[in-house]
This record gives C-alpha cells, structure tokens and sequence, in this order.
C-alpha cells in the first residue's frame, strides 16, 4: 500500500485502476491498455478508465452557481460517467437534500438545458421531495408548501391533500398519479402516509381536475372523510421542512470533496490507487460512516463569512487526507440556521501520504451580493488561510 502511495508521483499519468473487472479476459485487456497509456502517456477516465470523450467537470456542481477563479478538472471523468454521477449522485444532492432548499429560496439556477423540477413536488433519484411545512392561520391547519422563486411568494403544493382529525392534527401529503381508484387509495394513505385510522376532514388543494379526481377516490370511502369547501388565501407561520436523502446525497458530498482535492493538488490525477475506496464509493455506493461524516458540534471556521459562502477545505497529512465542507453559509440571522449546521468530513484516504503531498488549502466559493448572475458567473473564489 505504502509504495503505491510513495509512488504517487511516478503515477500521475498512469492507468492503474480497474474496479469491477476481475476476470482472465479483462485483466489482460487491461494490461494491454495501461501498456498503451505507459506509451503514449495517454488520459484516461478515473473512474472506468475509457480514453473519453472527457467532460468539463467542476469540483462544485454547477447547479450551486458557476464561481469565477476556480479551475475545471480536465482530461478527468469520461462524458459517460459523469452523467452517471450526475443521475445517480449530484441530483439527489441538489433536489433532496437542505442545500437544495437554500438553492431554491435564493433563486440560484443551474445551466439552461437542464429540466427544471420543483423540489417540493417531485422527488429525484430516489429520494422524495422536501417536505416544507407551515402553519395557515386562516385555515388554522398544517398544509405543504412550495416557493414560487418567480414571484417570491409561497403557494400551497399542487396535488394536495390535508387530514385533519378531530383533535385538529393535520397530515399533509401529495397525492401521485398513478392512484387510480379508492382501494390504492386508502392502501396508500395507510401504508406510506401512515395515517392512524379514525375520522377526518379533507382539504384539497389543485386544480378542478384534480378535485373531481379526488372526490371520486374519497366517495367510495364512507362516512371517514368529510370533504370541506377549497381554502381562500393562504397565511403562513413557523413553517418546519424536513429533507429526507439516501446515501446518494453522501456519495455526490465525497465527489465534491474528491474532485476539489483533484483540482487544488495537481500531484494526483485521481486513479492512483490509494483511492480506489473513494472511487467505488462514490460510483457504487458502500458505508458512508466510512467516508463521509456529518456533524453539527462546530462550523466549518471560527469566523464565518458574512453573505452566503460555500466553503471547502483540505488538510492532507501523514493521518489521511480530509476534506471539509459546509454550503451555504452566512454569518446573518435567517431563518434557516438549523439547516445550515452541517458540516461534512470526506475522508479519500486513510493512509498516510508522501511528504510532498502534505499541506492545507481552504476556498472561500462567495456569492455575488446580492445573489445574482453577473457575466454567467454567481461569484468569485478566494482562497484563504486554513484555520481549525
Ligand atoms: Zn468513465
């Protein structure tokens, strides 16, 4: 292990990594190929080691915003393996998880050619929407809400059905198309919603469509549900969003963490084989506990910046190689600070490194004030001094 990594340097460029192939016919095929790489000095991809095409990879999603001074990893990840990190990983990332609510609520948008989904309506890659619950006062019920960044208000999601029972707790939940009659219906409301049995009034909230649908589902049902008139306008207080991620919204954390440590030390290309763990983790999965750490005791710095700041940073010794990260800071008073306290340890190596790769790096990725697009760019990177 140790003269892999002492051996980091000779292996800048080499193909020394092939995951998940481990017959007769492949290793020579691989021999053959890193053979050819040795020769021609040829780059391959990191993860599945095809020639290419590459794909412009940023360490931070570009769906956080594109930040002026901080370098693409070129020649890195193969077109084919990036947009499978991107459909496994990075979008349950920035859909699911409280990043993605900040995202939202500051109007941050992504590329343009990428579809557009509404966070607290349709889940993706395997994680369900952002809940984000609040209280109406005019109604004097819990019901879900969305943003509407357009015109910066808050709407009631569409599809939506409320129980109330006659203690007055609500149970709001979205009702999916592909419900068609009252028996998936009540089994759905049992089962997934876990809603106790007894008697409730139901509120809708949708289109006319939608109301007749649900009229229809609710009418075989007897006398548990009393449907009652559609709501006026809508009050919100205190509301309450709770994220629910998989271990792919971990996995796209340590691919964040693997490629900004890619982009800021330029003596490692990524396929050495001291982070073979960290590769297979994040393109298969396996035990986050084992790579990434989430705690909440103390923020990222002792001083945090004053306007939303993503911030990452390296501390390679001889225990390892840790990258820490929190997004979406911001020293001000808001309303979202308990979700803001999570700070991310990404741990690519447990090993001890070669001298030269031991140093400490901390980039400061700061919005524009206020959040805005200013020549394709949302704001700048600083590099700073590392500071425990
Ligand atoms: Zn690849």
């Amino acid at each position: 292990m140790l003269e892999h990594e002492l051996d980091i340097r000779k292996a800048k460029n080499r193909y020394n990594s092939y995951p998940m192939l481990d017959s007769k016919t492949h290793m020579s095929m691989i021999k053959t190929r890193e053979l050819l790489a040795d020769m021609t000095n040829e780059k391959r991809c990191i993860y599945c080691g095809a020639s290419g095409p590459f794909s412009k990879e940023h360490a931070l999603p570009y769906s956080l915003g594109h930040f002026k001074g901080f370098p693409e990893l070129p020649d890195t990840v193969c077109a084919d393996c990036n947009s499978r990190i991107i459909s496994i990983t990075e979008d349950q990332f920035l859909h699911c998880g409280p990043e993605a609510f900040i995202k939202e609520f500051l109007g941050i948008t992504g590329r343009k050619e990428h579809k557009r989904i509404n966070i607290f309506e349709r889940g993706s890659a395997g994680a369900p929407p952002i809940d984000f619950v609040g209280y109406d006062s005019n109604l004097g019920i819990h019901i879900l809400f969305k943003f509407n960044p357009s015109q910066q208000t808050i709407k009631e999601v569409n599809k939506q059905i409320v129980f109330i029972n006659k203690k007055g707790e609500c149970f709001p939940f979205r009702v999916p198309d592909w419900i068609k009659d009252n028996k998936q219906f009540l089994t759905y409301v049992r089962e997934e919603i876990k809603i106790p049995k007894g008697n409730y009034d139901a509120r809708f909230f949708g289109d006319d469509t939608f109301l007749l649908r649900m009229e229809r589902l609710l009418s075989g049902l007897g006398k548990n549900f009393t449907i009652l008139e559609p709501p006026p306008e809508v009050n919100i207080k205190n509301p309450k969003t709770t994220c629910r991620v998989t271990d792919r919204y971990f996995r796209a954390i340590a691919k964040i963490a693997f490629h900004y440590f890619l982009t800021v030390v330029d003596l490692c290309r990524g396929d050495e084989d001291v982070f073979r763990p960290i590769r297979d983790f994040i393109i298969n999965g396996g035990v986050v506990e084992e790579f990434v750490k989430q705690k909440t005791e103390k923020t990222i710095e002792p001083e945090l910046p004053h306007w939303w700041t993503h911030i990452i940073k390296m501390d390679c010794g001889y225990g390892g190689i840790f990258i820490y990260l929190q997004f979406f800071i911001n020293s001000q008073d808001n309303p979202f600070k308990d979700m803001l306290k999570y700070k991310f340890m990404v741990r690519l190596s447990r090993n001890h490194v070669t001298p030269g790769l031991i140093s400490r790096k901390c980039h400061h990725f700061a919005y524009y004030q206020p959040i805005q697009k200013i020549d394709g760019y949302y704001g700048e990177v600083v590099e700073s001094e590392f500071k425990d």
